[in-house]
């Protein structure tokens, strides 16, 4: 058990504040709990004088018929309730530390400024297995390495039928890893394991002293990148920082000096121990692989992650090393900004501009803000990374809000950024989606035996199915959407909802049997291609083709080692792999976001080509991209060919201050749904009624329906409120939310979505 029961103690001084607060209260012994049920208040329960009760942690009490968990949040002195209906907390759960007061104050500011209720709040941030009543036992989570024995072994000299074996030995060699990390590689990894530790040639990493820590400083820093790790060790105290790093300008080499300097205690700042980093990602998929670098280069330091990847016990565990201090470095997605961190330092925001740090279901948080909320209430330094920032992070930094910190350079010479060219469509033949020039620089690196990217993100075989005779198109009957044709098990499935039905024989309304696919999604692609380049070993990784555990890791592992020619991937593939032998990538239909509804669909795309042609010709070898559009001499394009994310934000920059969008306003977004399409609109005529009828300076729009104004057969619609100062719009939303809760919906399902990103 590595959780020292009484580390909190002496970390932080939230044990001050409630023990201050108990002794005010001793008599009353009323305490009020949250519990995650859909109403904005909190809970009065009495506490017995024999019960040890500390704010912040896990009780269980009665609630209608049932017994819940809830977390005890503050003494009160009198109740609303009469005495005789307030009933007792019938446990405490002492098997886990409680929440630090730094946590609480955390999840009340997200309470607040998502207006949602405190208690949901305040829940879900816990991992699922601490919601539980039955108590909590942490298992022993134990790393390996290899030993001295191990290190020396020639792999050779196993027999071959030891493939498991091998498969760990090798993944040792790269830096120690976990259990968890280990039984990805086979189903055989826990016997296979065994039988290295019997050996002798793998053994388990002690747990360190928790301050020395050893860093493998392979790498010399360029002189920008130097001067963004010195920028903020030196920052005392909140700053918010924008790292802008072109694609493989090293931004994680700055990450891993900037962990090594803020682990390391430093007593001239004050510092006798050493720190916590908290270093978020946006891709669940990213996260084993980072674990294992990061791992290589602090081998001696507790390193955990934190996803919803990981089995239940797992992330209790590694939060609870979090919490304790014994983890010095948690790595996670969104949700592990709720980690309880008593020393952090330092947190990091990496890929701050992806879509996925912000929930889009239950508490509609933004991770990458709240982390900077975080950042500020603690007073440290945060760090948002990105090749191609947010419009929100660049209007900031170039308010000076935040700092701006640069890497204009690839930090690998030669390694230069590839030469993106446009093919205009409409002065080419394009046959099953790829013009003759794209076929070529596919064929040519096929003969020089380097690895071409197709980019398309659009799954399936195509988007819609047609009949030629009466134009009927293949349409959801749930959505306001269209099935998508997967040609490989003859199905039409609606991305969604979900549902799916068998390729019809013929046309269900006139009987013709001439259907024809149009448009083209990922496995039509791979058909084009394998046809016209027999001998090519072509791999698909979208959504489809990874769905099985270990598939997208497989995947990985065979690009690494030269076993694909082409490969087709969306947005999947795009995100920080790194491919050494990858030279050309070619898009083929990105116009859609162009003419989109919505108006960050163009800051999404350059962000997107701007990350794929990334991966274009990062090692010795020169890279290509090839985009085909319509539009060659669109701004978005001319910025990509030139490598110059400033003047694209800049563009869309005075583009957005024109229209009145963020960043220039806040917004708040109003979502109905109902089964009868009158229901949503009703409500929200009513809603929109009373935010008028407040007559607060607010803008508040006409309810329109959704960009996607059916699905799974609800109705939707919504209702926009947005203000220039983000200060007067939540002044509103704060008499305005208690109004919504008032309204009559027993219809229809509403959300209040603050900061929205889709509509
Ligand atoms: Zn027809
Ligand atoms: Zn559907």
């Amino acid at each position: 058990m590595c959780i020292r029961k009484n580390a909190y103690i002496v970390q932080g001084d939230w044990l001050n504040f409630t023990e201050m607060t108990r002794e005010n209260h001793t008599k009353t012994s009323l305490i009020r709990v949250a519990l995650d049920v859909p109403l904005s208040t909190l809970f009065d329960y009495s506490v017995s004088d024999a019960m040890q009760l500390e704010i912040g942690q896990r009780v269980v009490v009665p609630f209608g018929r049932k017994e819940v968990v809830g977390i005890a949040l503050e003494w009160a002195t009198q109740s609303e309730l009469a005495s005789s209906r307030i009933k007792s907390v019938l446990r405490v759960l002492d098997d886990v530390p409680p929440l630090p007061q730094e946590l609480l104050t955390l999840l009340r500011f997200c309470s607040d400024y998502y207006h949602y209720p405190l208690g949901m709040v305040a829940l879900s941030a816990l991992p699922a297995r601490l919601r539980d009543a039955a108590p909590f036992t942490a298992k022993q989570a134990l790393t390996y390495r290899l030993s001295s024995a191990g290190e020396v072994l020639d792999l050779a000299t196993l027999p071959k039928r030891r493939v498991v074996q091998r498969r760990i030995l090798q993944t040792l060699r790269l830096g120690p890893g976990s259990g968890a990390q280990l039984r990805e590689l086979s189903a055989s990894a826990p016997a296979a394991l065994k039988a290295l530790l019997e050996a002798g040639w793998v053994e388990v990493c002690a747990p360190s002293a928790r301050s020395a820590h050893v860093f493998q400083d392979a790498h010399a820093l360029t002189d920008e990148q130097q001067q963004a790790v010195d920028a903020v060790t030196r920052q005392s105290g909140y700053g918010c920082f924008l790292l802008h790093g072109i694609t493989g300008s090293g931004k994680t080499e700055v990450y891993v000096h900037l962990m090594h300097e803020m682990l390391r205690p430093r007593p001239e700042l004050g510092r006798r121990g050493g720190g916590q980093v908290l270093l978020l990602v946006p891709e669940i998929n990213l996260t084993p692989q980072l674990e294992h670098y990061f791992r290589s280069r602090f081998p001696d330091v507790e390193l955990v992650s934190l996803h919803s990847g990981l089995a239940e016990g797992e992330r209790a565990q590694n939060w609870l090393k979090a919490q304790s201090g014994a983890a010095r470095i948690v790595l996670g997605t969104r949700l592990a900004v709720f980690t309880p961190l008593p020393e952090l330092n330092l947190i990091l925001v990496d890929e701050e501009h992806d879509a996925s740090f912000k929930q889009q279901d239950g508490l509609r948080y933004s991770a990458r803000d709240v982390a900077i909320f975080r950042a500020n209430q603690r007073g440290v330094p945060i760090v948002l990374g990105s090749a191609t920032p947010s419009l929100e992070s660049w209007h900031n930094a170039q308010s000076g809000r935040y700092r701006l910190l640069q890497l204009t350079q690839r930090a690998v010479q030669p390694a230069t950024l590839p030469v993106v060219r446009c093919l205009d469509v409409t002065q080419l033949p394009v046959q099953e989606g790829l013009s003759e020039p794209l076929l070529a620089a596919i064929e040519s690196r096929l003969q020089r035996r380097e690895q071409s990217l197709i980019f398309l993100n659009r799954r399936g075989y195509a988007p819609v199915l047609m009949c030629t005779a009466c134009g009927w198109l293949s349409e959801c009957k749930h959505c306001a959407g269209k099935l998508v044709l997967h040609r490989k098990d003859r199905s039409l499935r609606c991305h969604h909802c979900g549902f799916q039905q068998r390729v019809p024989q013929a046309c269900p309304t006139c009987g013709d049997a001439d259907l024809k696919p149009v448009g083209l999604g990922t496995q039509r692609m791979e058909e084009a291609l394998q046809a016209r380049f027999p001998a090519a070993r072509i791999l698909r990784v979208d959504r489809d083709s990874t769905r099985s555990k270990g598939a997208w890791n497989a995947m990985r592992k065979q690009i690494h080692d030269g076993e694909a020619d082409i490969l087709i991937g969306t947005q999947m593939l795009a995100k920080g792999h790194d491919f050494p032998n990858l030279t050309l990538v070619g898009v083929v239909s990105p116009d859609g976001a162009l003419y989109s509804a919505d108006f960050r669909a163009a800051e999404k795309l350059f962000a997107q080509l701007t990350q794929v042609g990334g991966r274009a010709g990062r090692a010795d070898k020169a890279g290509e991209v090839i985009v085909q559009t319509a539009f060659p001499n669109h701004p978005l394009f001319q910025a990509l060919r030139a490598h110059d994310y400033a003047s694209w934000a800049q563009t869309l920059l005075a583009e957005r201050r024109m229209a009145g969008f963020p960043p220039f306003v806040y917004q708040a977004l109003l979502s109905a749904e109902g089964k009868q399409e009158s229901e949503p609109y009703r409500f929200l005529q009513q809603a929109r009624a009373a935010a008028l009828a407040l007559g607060m300076p607010v803008e508040v729009y006409g309810v329109v329906p959704a960009a996607m104004p059916k699905r799974a057969n609800h109705h939707r619609a919504q209702l926009l409120v947005q203000s220039e100062q983000r200060k007067l719009l939540q002044e509103f939303l704060r008499v305005w939310k208690p109004l919504l809760d008032a309204l009559p919906a027993s219809k229809v399902r509403w959300v209040l979505d603050i900061d929205p990103l889709e509509f």
